[in-house]
């Protein structure tokens, strides 16, 4: 029966005429475009440094410090974006592989995160094991040559069947994770001045009440998941990237997530960054996707963070081939998003297309 829901639920939708089937316009958030760089920071004329933020697609983005560009860090981007329809009728009996064709084709046509980059990549932080952020990752890793990939111990399991083959190491943060004040967490030492506090995240529903592949991996797998539906949700985290750290301050925090989340989760996490060394600027990336899922987001989470820039991650359609234009995700209404952070940011914002990045000087 399992295997008729996904065909029930998308047929309903289409009989409803449903906004979750419709992409919106990329002009609603004027995405930076491919091979572009936008450049903010209000420290001119005296600026020392900067970090670049690149989009690779999805929740993908490569994060390069320029005071240290052997020291990148990524979040798994998603490049082979089964359709919505494959996903409703052909995925059950089928499965989907990754298409590591078209993986090629687009990191090639994405200078900023090609395979030099890649190879200098320490850190891979893999929010939650869904398969839009973790399917395309086995097909990087032979580029990832030098990385940790950190997640839930689920996102362990599922990728144990790279154990003996893929060049990178794969580390559970379960245990490491802060989840309020009181239990802050430990910091992840990736280089002298660049360190990463996972903090415990949620993932709000995907439709209606629903969060797709919402398990555990409990043993390490012996083969990747075949259907989009075999890659299991896990413990879900955010992420605190914190560089040029110094005894009591660090230079930027980025601060990524890659689902909306709860305003429980949120005040939480904003607690335990309280716990840690102030920043002198802070840059979110927040989940365009679901947003209207979860309650008063990200309203919450940017009245705490009060972040000196917000960039949308997450906002494509991810049921598209990425080597078309972009469109909005289906389900968002976009305007809505925009108008909720300009309430709290004005202009400080900021979507990118893939292949584009923010510079954020310093
Ligand atoms: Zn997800």
């Amino acid at each position: 029966m399992p295997r008729y829901w996904g065909l029930l639920c998308v047929l309903l939708l289409w009989l409803g005429g449903c906004h979750w089937l419709r992409t919106g316009r990329p002009e609603t958030f004027a995405p930076v475009a491919t091979h572009a760089v936008k450049a903010v920071g209000d420290c001119a004329p005296r600026c020392t440094d900067s970090l670049d933020i690149v989009a690779m697609g999805v929740g993908g983005y490569l994060m390069v410090p320029w005071r240290d560009t052997t020291q990148l860090l990524m979040t798994p981007p998603s490049f082979t974006n089964p359709t919505l329809w494959w996903m409703a009728l052909g995925d059950w009996w089928l499965g989907s592989a990754p298409d590591q064709q078209r993986t090629a084709r687009r990191l090639a046509a994405m200078p900023s995160a090609g395979t030099a980059r890649l190879s200098r990549v320490r850190a891979v932080l893999v929010g939650h094991g869904h398969y839009d952020h973790l399917m395309d990752l086995p097909t990087l890793a032979p580029q990832l040559t030098n990385a940790t990939v950190y997640g839930s111990s689920t996102v362990g399991h599922l990728l144990a069947p790279l154990a003996s083959t893929a060049p990178w190491r794969v580390a559970a943060i379960d245990s490491v994770a802060g989840t309020d004040a009181e239990h802050p967490g430990q910091a992840i030492v990736v280089a002298p001045h660049l360190r990463v506090r996972a903090i415990a995240w949620d993932h709000a529903p995907n439709i209606g009440n629903l969060v797709i592949a919402n398990d555990h991996e409990r043993a390490p797998r012996t083969s990747l998941p075949r259907s989009v539906h075999g890659w299991k949700l896990g413990r879900v985290h955010a992420y605190a990237i914190d560089i040029g750290v110094r005894t009591d301050s660090v230079d930027v925090r980025l601060f990524v997530h890659d689902a909306a989340g709860s305003p429980d989760v949120v005040r939480r996490a904003a607690s335990v960054l309280r716990t840690m060394p102030a920043a002198r600027r802070t840059i979110v990336i927040i989940a365009a996707a679901n947003f209207d899922q979860a309650h008063a987001y990200p309203d919450i989470l940017l009245a705490h963070l009060a972040p000196d820039h917000v960039i949308f991650g997450h906002w494509e359609d991810f049921f598209r081939s990425p080597e078309k234009p972009p469109r909005i995700v289906r389900g968002i209404r976009g305007t809505e998003l925009v108008q909720i952070v300009e309430r709290y940011q004005g202009k400080r914002w900021t979507a990118l297309s893939p292949g584009a990045t923010l510079r954020v000087k310093f």
